[in-house]
């Protein structure tokens, strides 16, 4: 067997440390903490640290950007996805004004990324209508 893989649990700011195991295909199969900082998680992990491989794994995960056509998602390429996101965000401030956008970001984001929605937000929409889901 493989050795288990260390790495950080993606899903928010606490950072667990837990660790994955690969199956001989090299897919995630099963992941755990097993106390290798004890000052932080220990052997603990909630829920959504154990279930990381059940997400990877399931059929339904999003794996490329969808757009919604005549009332279905259809798969389509990012260049597409994004102009396409543009041309509706530059469309509705025209429409409604720059305050009817507001942004909401993932608590699971690096502080890099906060920064850079924080900065889209106020600087290409033009507004500071930004918060965190650790606060919905
Ligand atoms: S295991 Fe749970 S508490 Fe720990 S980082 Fe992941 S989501 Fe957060």
């Amino acid at each position: 067997m493989e050795q288990p893989i260390p790495i950080i649990c993606p899903y928010c700011g606490v950072g667990c440390n837990l660790e994955l195991e690969l199956n001989a295909d090299g897919v995630p199969k099963k992941c755990g903490a097993t106390g290798r900082n004890p000052d932080l998680n220990g052997r603990y992990a909630c829920v959504k640290g154990f279930a990381v491989t059940d997400l990877y794994n399931h059929p339904d995960r999003l794996t490329q950007p969808l757009l919604r056509e005549n009332g279905r998602l259809v798969n389509t390429d990012w260049e597409r996805a994004i102009s396409t996101a543009s041309d509706k965000l530059q469309a509705i401030v025209k429409t409604y004004g720059a305050d009817s956008i507001g942004m909401l970001v993932s608590g699971k984001i690096t502080n890099e990324e906060v920064y850079l929605s924080q900065k889209f937000q106020r600087v290409v929409i033009g507004n500071n209508h930004v918060d965190n889901c650790a606060r919905l």
